[in-house]
């Protein structure tokens, strides 16, 4: 028979031995099972002070009882079972910790990450495991601690292409926005790593637990709770957060890994469960980073969250996102507004841009004092934006009832950049950034057209008639001469 379990912390364990209702019987299975093993029996917990005075390590009885699943005192108190282990250890030895049998799976790099998981380290690192995966959901949802930690079994669900890919992952909790403390049933749009972190989750968990980020059947404030689903606060989330660092850069200085986390200020980073939300919404509005693939990967990132906007309405990201890509405008504005040194803005709305840009300046600039504040650039923004948008090929100087994006049934309150029509629209405006953009474009249409002959016709006419377009284009708005 086989003896199959959750141990106390947390660790799940199969052992091929005969279960007798004797614990006598059950240990000396498991004692043949070593020695046919050859393996030396498992260390006592280290005890400093102890080892001061008895240096050779003693077989842990504790954990060799959770393995037969006995109840410690059961083996440790009863003479014969205490002899049994004894001889044991004298034939085999004891070991210097007490790993378990588990075989390290997770690989860094093609090498197994740990050699071997000590029992005593297991508890540890089921609570690190725990904020590890509360640390990709957060990064990579956007949703809040108290939304986080609402999670439960079966949350995630999918949707499959005719062919069985997945294309979709779906997260489903509770939001919780304004001061509504019940929540709503909410949905979050989500990546492949997100619904990984809630698959381990769900395998950190007893089958009886519901909740994903309960406390863990190691921790020993879930043995004296009764609460079986009580989930730590965000107090303790941030403890952990700290801790997760502090493992990550003692694992990188052992391994003489080049990836530990920075410190900032000499100190490491003192993060908290309410940076990670508007840490995303920043980088998607902004997209920095300087790669492109980091730019590339917030894009695919924003488009996959607000794909399915309908259901992640309720928990306010979008909102958040859309204030973090206003105020990116704004400061991105108020920079172009106070610099002197810049060339004029070209192009059929240039004239209108460097008006705009005027009178915005007459609001974000005090005394010489360009405000940076950005409580008060947003306040500024509502009341005074000039609506310029800054795009790759030129910068919409918005006038609804020029613009050439709309349809008939869209908003209208902002332009529909992803449709823009830049040859042709009124609004546009071209900064030198923007000029050079199209100068680029208008040379990649020419490397395409040397190789004419090997172009379908149509394609051929619409390249050469767009040539012609942005070649007409860049002419007709050329920066005046410099006198
Ligand atoms: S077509 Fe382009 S320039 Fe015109 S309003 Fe729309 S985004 Fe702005």
């Amino acid at each position: 028979m086989m003896l199959s379990g959750w141990l106390d912390n947390g660790q799940h364990q199969t052992l091929s031995i005969t279960a007798r209702p004797d614990p006598l019987a059950a240990l000396h299975a498991l004692l043949d099972d070593y020695r046919r093993r050859g393996q030396p029996l498992p260390a006592a917990p280290p005890n400093l002070a102890l080892a001061r005075h008895h240096p050779e390590t003693s077989p842990s009885s504790s954990y060799l009882a959770r393995l037969v699943g006995f109840p410690e005192r059961r083996l440790a108190k009863g003479a014969a079972s205490r002899r049994m282990i004894a001889e044991a250890a004298r034939e085999l030895g004891v070991d210097t910790d007490c790993p378990l049998t588990h075989v390290v799976q997770g690989r860094l790099e093609g090498s197994p990450w740990l050699q071997r998981i000590s029992y005593y380290e297991a508890a540890r690192l089921e609570r690190l495991l725990q904020v590890s995966c509360w640390t990709v959901i957060a990064y990579l949802s956007g949703m809040r601690d108290s939304e986080i930690k609402h999670l439960q079994r079966g949350c995630v669900s999918v949707q499959r292409d005719p062919d069985g890919q997945i294309y979709r992952y779906r997260l489903s909790s509770l939001a919780f926005k304004g001061e509504d403390a019940h929540g709503a049933k909410a949905t979050w749009v989500v990546t492949a790593p997100v619904a990984r972190a809630v698959a381990v989750l769900e395998r950190l968990q007893p089958q009886g637990q519901s909740y994903l980020f309960a406390k863990p059947p190691s921790s020993p404030s879930h043995r004296q709770r009764q609460d079986a689903h009580h989930v730590p606060n965000s107090n303790t989330t941030n403890r952990d957060l700290a801790a997760l660092i502090t493992w990550i850069n003692t694992y990188c200085a052992a391994h003489h890994r080049p990836d530990s986390i920075p410190q900032v200020k000499g100190q490491i980073p003192h993060l908290t469960t309410r940076q990670f939300r508007r840490t995303l919404a920043w980088f998607i509005a902004r997209r920095p980073g300087g790669t492109i693939a980091g730019a590339l990967q917030y894009r695919h990132q924003g488009i996959q969250m607000f794909e399915g906007y309908a259901g992640t309405s309720d928990s306010g990201f979008r909102d958040e996102v859309e204030a973090e890509q206003a105020l990116a405008r704004g400061q991105y504005l108020v920079g172009m507004s106070t610099d002197n040194d810049r060339l004029a803005l070209t192009g059929p709305a240039g004239a209108e841009a460097e008006e705009r840009l005027a009178e915005f300046a007459r609001h974000t600039v005090f005394d010489g004092q360009v405000v940076t504040d950005e409580a008060r650039l947003r306040r500024i923004l509502a009341r005074h934006d000039p609506h310029l948008y800054p795009g790759t090929f030129i910068t919409c100087v918005y006038n609804p009832d020029r613009a050439l994006c709309h349809t008939p049934t869209g908003p209208t309150d902002t332009p529909a950049l992803a449709d823009c029509q830049p040859l042709a629209c009124r609004n546009a405006a071209l900064t030198p950034t923007n000029r050079s953009a199209v100068t680029d474009h208008l040379a990649s249409l020419d490397t395409a057209l040397a190789e004419g002959d090997r172009l379908a016709p149509y394609v051929r006419h619409r390249l050469e008639a767009q040539r012609r377009d942005t070649a007409v284009f860049l002419a007709r708005h050329a920066p005046e001469s410099p006198p």
